[in-house]
């Protein structure tokens, strides 16, 4: 506790980070050299660091903080939670309250027949639940050859084996392999490789991949197709309006298991409670996690269909579970984080006030010299960096550099936006309100300003040749 609330000066921390700690999705040695930024509080949609900056969360920490920082009304469920019964597990024929609570809330909250819900503590843990069960699923129903599923290239599933191989991330594959049973296909990006195509026919051109490939690899050996309805950490590529329709039929014409990753796009985040609601997706199993417990718990699941789950209960015994499968701490934070978001209306502030608003003001970035396409679907906006906006060219550095060049300037001027390869993306807490967005987007502007003059003194302005 004292280290917490009494900490040590910045330097002191950062050397002790580097001695100790290996971060995620990090160049350590790189990190080691200049010092991670010792980030202390949380409020809303602010964040103070160790000295005392205020800085804007534009990524709503990892895309999960819906609700905003400092909710005490989280921390005294989670507090009376762990007094009353901090753990138990729901394994061995038996059960608590907050599990319970929890997949009623979920099974009412989620589309259709959506009414079963499967545990797990991350989004990671999720989608390897949904490895098994979706090839369970056809074993049991005597097909045991299905059990190749299809994803994208540049979604992203998790880091661990399951999630990491549905990804489709060349780099993580490349540190610790790919399990077997999953392919590939290319990934609805019009602006990056749309080519001469409209975006409604690449949208067609690009789900049309998903009947190739199960036709190349024989319907009785696909057991499921699985994407982000907005691939998020692939760079916010929200795919053309053709593009999910054609995906639902092609499915539906295969009879093949459809797996919407909502982790991100779940709870608010595009402006209805699941983003299969706003591209019309009608998924068999839901992907949950992040926005689940607004991160105040780590907690995910699988929200499972009728059928699904009838299937796999025949079977007999489910060989699989997580210890903290339905952990009742987190569950009953994650109770509480939902009814936060029901009973004050933040799914309709997304949809009627803080999208309205912003987009407005996301949509003029495209008037800054360095911004292509600027796209926001309720609270989940990306912007293309380029140097020539009407050829939709790439930057001849290498991938990245204008990116990251970018966020330093973000950064370094209090507001947290990533770059992915030269898009920059945010996320903010749906609860960022009008004047908030004035000071997000001020922001985003001075850092594009300065991120603009510094390539053009260094020669960076140039185009990738085609
Ligand atoms: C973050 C994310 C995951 C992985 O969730 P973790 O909780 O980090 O394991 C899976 N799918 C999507 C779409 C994500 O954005």
């Amino acid at each position: 506790m004292n280290m917490i609330t009494n900490h040590l000066p910045t330097a002191e921390l950062q050397a002790l980070d580097a001695a100790h700690h290996m971060h995620p999705f990090t160049d350590s040695n790189g990190l080691a050299a200049k010092g991670a930024r010792v980030i202390t509080r949380g409020k809303g949609v602010w964040l103070t660091d160790s000295e005392g900056n205020q800085i804007i969360d534009g990524m709503a920490g990892l895309w999960c903080v819906n609700i905003g920082y400092g909710r005490k009304e989280l921390a005294e469920v989670a507090a009376r939670q762990m007094e009353e019964l901090a753990y138990y597990n729901t394994f061995f024929q038996t059960t608590h309250v907050p599990a319970i609570a929890l997949a009623a809330k979920l099974a009412e909250l989620a589309p259709g027949d959506l009414n079963h819900v499967f545990f797990a503590g991350s989004g990671s843990e999720a989608n390897d639940t949904n490895i098994r069960l979706v090839r369970r699923y056809w074993q049991v129903k005597g097909q045991p050859d299905k059990r190749i599923i299809i994803a994208r290239k540049n979604g992203y599933h998790g880091s661990t084996m399951g999630g990491g191989s549905l990804g489709g991330m060349a780099p993580i594959h490349a540190h610790g392999g790919k399990i077997d049973g999953i392919v590939h296909i290319d990934q609805p990006y019009w602006w990056g490789e749309g080519g001469a195509m409209t975006e409604a026919e690449f949208g067609i051109e690009r789900a049309k991949q998903l009947e190739d490939k199960i036709l190349e690899l024989g319907v009785e050996n696909v057991a499921a197709f699985i994407g982000e309805p907005i691939q998020g950490a692939g760079g916010v590529i929200v795919p053309p309006a053709t593009y999910w329709p054609e995906i639902q039929r092609i499915c539906d014409k295969y009879g093949i298991l459809l797996i919407a990753d909502e982790v991100i796009t779940g709870f608010g985040r595009t402006g209805n409670w699941f983003g299969s609601q706003t591209f019309g997706i009608k998924p068999h199993i839901m992907t949950i996690a992040k926005g689940l417990s607004s991160g105040y718990q780590p907690i995910g699941g699988s929200i499972v269909c009728d059928d699904v789950a009838a299937v796999v209960a025949e079977g007999g015994e489910f060989f699989h579970g997580y210890t903290y499968s339905g952990h009742p701490v987190a569950a009953a934070v994650a109770l509480e984080n939902l009814r936060i978001i029901q009973e004050e209306g933040i799914v309709d502030h997304v949809r009627n006030v803080a999208h309205p608003y912003l987009k407005e003001r996301w949509d003029a970035l495209t008037d800054h010299p360095l911004v292509g396409e600027a796209k926001l679907v309720g609270l989940m906006g990306s912007i293309a960096l380029t140097p020539d906006k009407a050829k939709r060219a790439k930057f001849a550095s290498e991938a990245g550099t204008v990116g990251l060049r970018t966020r330093e300037r973000c950064f370094a001027n209090n507001l947290i936006m990533r770059h992915v390869g030269d898009r920059m993306i945010i996320a903010p807490p749906l609860v960022i309100t009008p004047s908030e967005i004035d000071q997000l987007i001020e922001r985003a502007k001075k850092s594009l300003d300065e991120s603009y003059a510094g390539l053009k003194a260094d020669g960076l302005l140039v185009a990738k040749a085609e």
